[in-house]
């Protein structure tokens, strides 16, 4: 018991180690805080780094997309919808579960993750 009230009091006087989060600490305008940090002004904490094959929001490159459905066949949430006018699809990032069926399944490899992992928001899509 006293080790653990030792460890919250050493806490106490760590600086943090993170950026506060979430969005009523976020900064009126992300430019004046970079300014701010340049001049010395401001500080950041540098983001931690996602590892390798980390499976962040997914990144469609429609212009190499042949339409052929394949991501939509297997997509366990039906998160990617197939729009025949334009014979391309449209993925819904609130409905994917990040599972990789449709990443692998791609023939042209138009569909990848990203290191994108902040998705939080008000509006769905
Ligand atoms: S990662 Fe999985 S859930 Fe998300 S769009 Fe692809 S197949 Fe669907
Ligand atoms: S699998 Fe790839 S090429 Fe086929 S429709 Fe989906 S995104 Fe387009």
């Amino acid at each position: 018991m006293i080790t653990m009230q030792k460890e919250l009091f050493r806490q106490l006087f760590k600086r943090a180690f993170t950026n506060q989060f979430p969005a009523k600490h976020a900064p009126k305008s992300v430019n004046a805080l970079l300014e701010a940090v340049g001049k010395g002004k401001a500080k950041l904490n540098p983001p931690v780094p996602v590892p390798e094959n980390f499976r962040g929001k997914i990144a469609y490159d429609k212009n190499k997309c042949i339409g052929c459905q394949l991501c939509v066949k297997v997509c366990p949430a039906n998160a990617v919808v197939f729009k025949p006018k334009e014979k391309k699809i449209s993925y819904h990032t609130f409905r994917c579960t990040f599972c990789g069926e449709c990443v692998n399944v791609c023939p042209v490899k138009c569909l990848t993750f990203t290191d994108e992992f902040l998705l939080a928001d008000y509006k769905k899509d």
